[in-house]
């Protein structure tokens, strides 16, 4: 009789615990945009394109002035934020080709990613969008850990919804035609009639929508992957969007824009759906760009040197803001560097799970950092390598140290007085260049070689291109 009544107890204060703030169990949301200037929102100095619900998660809690992604191009840089650790520690060098029959172009199996680690702790994960590590079934998001899967496997995708006319990649026929795939719910490819929008920032928007308050209706601890593919390339637009823009001139930025002001929507309704739904207190949002603003879809990256696929700034350090209400202040600016390694270590230490000794993470809890309770640097080194080109970069403190190519000299600026990268003062300081380049050395010598082909250059692409040859 006893052991009933504490039972009921047990539920009922359960029952109150899960209605109020949790700081023990946040729900996760990270939103990545693709190809994003550093200059592209407001809280980074925007002026052409308003950016108010992005801006508002900056607001709300830190916008991080120094936030960088562990390499400047896509797949890669996702595949770092979803295992939380340097990918190439498992060879993940380049863009995976897009293969559904090549089982080694992908994220390796053997790697976990945070939806699988999450998993252990009862959360429900979805990834909506753009996946773009693996196309064969192995690395199916369904089998990486995630409950729910919207959105395309490919890289980058083709945004009017009309336009997406192959059933699936095994149809696609010639380079760049899995732009034009349909769209997959799970494993189930979906029709014209099936999609509630035209335009596939829209529609990714309310995929994600949808997720969270049915989770959220559940009472069900969530993590999503809100992973659009905009402001990627092709530059597609609706007149909604476009016609927020009558002042800007340049085709290209107009179209840029109006991409950036759809997402700008569908963050404004993921926020109030949270705040709709009485979550919003208990989410830990994070927003940032898988890369730095690319050379061909008119972003911009001012002050920073470089684009998209460089180790300079422009590549690197990208639009990043964290909202955590209740535990983050709000109106935070936070200057120390932060890695999107960062997340999977901060949500792995707020839940308190034990992930595999053998294969550590690389990114801090960066929380108590941003309430202020941890002073100091987060990381004393952060590191890059595109093992292609024989380029690397290094952080630590204030300079970094980069070399842009094989047979290229070493490059070494101080970032506080130099954001910009225009003064290589490598000559005045060689003792702190070897002393960087000594500790990039030993990481290096833990990384692996390529694993996989590169994106288009595979068996599967030559054998296609050679019978258009025919
Ligand atoms: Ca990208």
């Amino acid at each position: 009789m006893k052991s009933k009544f504490f039972l009921i107890f047990l539920l009922f204060s359960g029952l109150l615990l899960s209605a109020q703030q949790d700081n023990n169990k946040p729900n996760l949301i990270v939103i990545m945009t693709d190809d994003m200037g550093y200059a592209d929102v407001g809280f980074n100095g925007c002026k052409d394109i308003p950016t108010p619900n992005i801006d508002s998660i900056a607001y709300n809690g830190a916008h991080i002035v120094n936030g960088y992604v562990s390499f400047p191009v896509c797949g890669p840089s996702r595949a770092g934020f979803i295992t939380g650790r340097y990918q190439d520690r498992f060879g993940f060098t380049t863009n995976p080709t897009i293969d559904p029959a090549n089982n080694i172009a992908g994220l390796p199996l053997d790697e976990k990613t945070i939806a699988e680690v999450l998993r252990t702790k009862g959360f429900k994960s979805a990834i909506v969008g753009k996946w773009h590590l693996g196309t064969h079934p192995n690395f199916h998001p369904l089998n990486r850990g995630f409950d729910y899967f919207y959105g395309f496997l490919s890289g980058g995708h083709n945004y009017f919804m009309n336009q997406l006319t192959i059933e699936n990649l095994e149809n696609v026929k010639s380079k760049w035609a899995w732009y034009k795939t349909k769209l997959r719910e799970n494993h189930k490819t979906l029709e014209f009639e099936d999609y509630k929008t035209d335009y596939l920032t829209d529609e990714l928007s309310e995929a994600g929508l949808r997720f969270i308050n049915k989770q959220a209706e559940n009472n069900q601890s969530f993590f999503l992957f809100l992973a659009y593919n905009a402001p990627h390339t092709p530059m597609h637009a609706t007149e909604k969007y476009l016609s927020r823009f009558p002042d800007i001139e340049d085709k290209k930025r107009k179209t840029y824009a109006a991409m950036v002001s759809a997402v700008d929507d569908g963050v404004g309704n993921v926020l109030r759906t949270l705040k709709d739904n009485g979550i919003e207190e208990n989410t830990l949002i994070v927003f940032l760009s898988d890369n730095g603003g690319a050379h061909n879809n008119a972003s911009q990256n001012t002050p920073l040197r470089g684009t998209k696929g460089s180790v300079y700034e422009g590549g690197l350090r990208v639009p990043f803001a964290i909202q955590w209400k209740g535990v983050i202040p709000a109106n935070t600016s936070y200057e120390e560097s932060v890695s999107s390694l960062d997340i999977m270590a901060s949500i792995v230490d707020i839940l308190d799970i034990k992930t595999n000794p053998k294969k550590p993470l690389d990114g801090v809890n960066i929380i108590p950092y941003l309430t202020g309770k941890k002073k100091g640097a987060p990381h004393e080194y952060l590191f890059w390598r595109k093992w292609e080109q024989n380029a690397m970069a290094a952080i630590n403190a204030d300079y970094k140290l980069l070399k842009v190519k094989k047979n290229a000299e070493t490059e070494f600026y101080n970032l506080k007085k130099d954001v910009s990268e225009k003064e290589n003062i490598k000559g005045s300081n060689s003792k702190k260049v070897q002393e960087i380049q000594k500790e990039w050395d030993k990481w290096n010598v833990q990384l692996k070689d390529r694993v996989f082909p590169t994106l288009g250059n595979d068996k599967w692409w030559l054998r296609i291109q050679s019978k258009s040859h025919d």
